[in-house]
């Protein structure tokens, strides 16, 4: 059987270095879970070093051509592969223990993969994978850079972040126009903030969306319930605010 051809719309660029893919398979710790879920396997170059371990691999690919290659190729991953969509995935139903994500992602729907993995972070203490280079600095970025934003605070509040290396152009088929960056998420202890969560997200939302005002500016349509509390934030702007920061802030609003 031949291999599949690569196709646009999906985000397909296909991994040719066994290296990198062994590197990315490696960058997962395998330790508070038994089960990993791989994004997007395409002809499966990830998945071959991701069944050399110990956890139980599944797989969820969207194009129905890698399945077909993966059925054919991958007789080990027998009834763990789905083919679907993973934004649509019910991943509640699917996973009753914890499980780690990982893969060389389709960069087209990068972030909204982060947003749904956050959203059931209680299932999922572990992430890593090669995204577009410059998503992965954004999300590893901290406080004071250009770049860092919504999704680096909202993801660092719940994980450890760690930029791992930079993968480039040439090792894939066909090339990406970009660079690529390989991360790796790991949960913290805690998983609750000391603030109302739902108004935290809003608050870092809204600030961001002006980034260039200042605090007490970006933030007018939230009623500020604790002035004094809040005063040593509002002079500044959204990128100079660490996640505590964040938190503290968050506190001083009305609920
Ligand atoms: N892991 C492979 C392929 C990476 S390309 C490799 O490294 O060679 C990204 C892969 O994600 C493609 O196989 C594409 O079909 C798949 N994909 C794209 N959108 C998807 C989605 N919404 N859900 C699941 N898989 C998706």
């Amino acid at each position: 059987m031949g291999k599949v051809r690569a196709k646009k719309h999906l985000g397909q660029h296909f991994l040719n270095d066994l290296n990198v893919a062994q590197k990315i398979a490696d960058s997962l710790h395998h330790q508070a879970y038994k089960q990993v879920l791989e994004i997007g396997p395409g002809m499966g170059v990830l998945t071959q070093f991701l069944l050399q371990k110990d956890s139980e691999v599944f797989v969820i690919e969207i194009d129905k051509e890698s399945v077909v290659y993966l059925k054919t190729h991958f007789p080990l991953l027998n009834n763990h592969i789905i083919e679907g969509d993973f934004l649509k995935l019910p991943l509640n139903e699917i996973f009753k223990e914890p499980f780690a994500l990982i893969g060389n992602f389709p960069y087209n729907i990068s972030s909204q993969i982060l947003f749904k993995a956050l959203e059931h972070k209680e299932i999922i203490p572990e992430i890593a994978g090669m995204f577009q280079k410059e998503v992965a600095e954004r999300i590893a970025s901290q406080p004071g850079n250009k770049n860092y934003g919504i999704i680096s605070v909202l993801l660092q509040a719940y994980y450890n972040i760690e930029y791992l290396f930079t993968v480039n152009e040439d090792v894939f088929i066909p090339p990406p126009k970009v660079k690529s960056g390989v991360i790796r998420l790991i949960r913290k202890e805690n998983q609750t903030l000391d603030c109302d969560e739902k108004l935290f997200k809003r608050v870092v939302k809204t600030a961001f969306n002006q980034r260039r005002k200042t605090l007490r500016n970006a933030l007018k349509s939230i009623t500020l319930v604790d002035e004094k509390k809040a005063e040593p934030y509002l002079s500044l702007r959204a990128e100079q605010l660490s996640v505590d920061d964040f938190i503290q802030l968050t506190q001083s609003f009305e609920v």
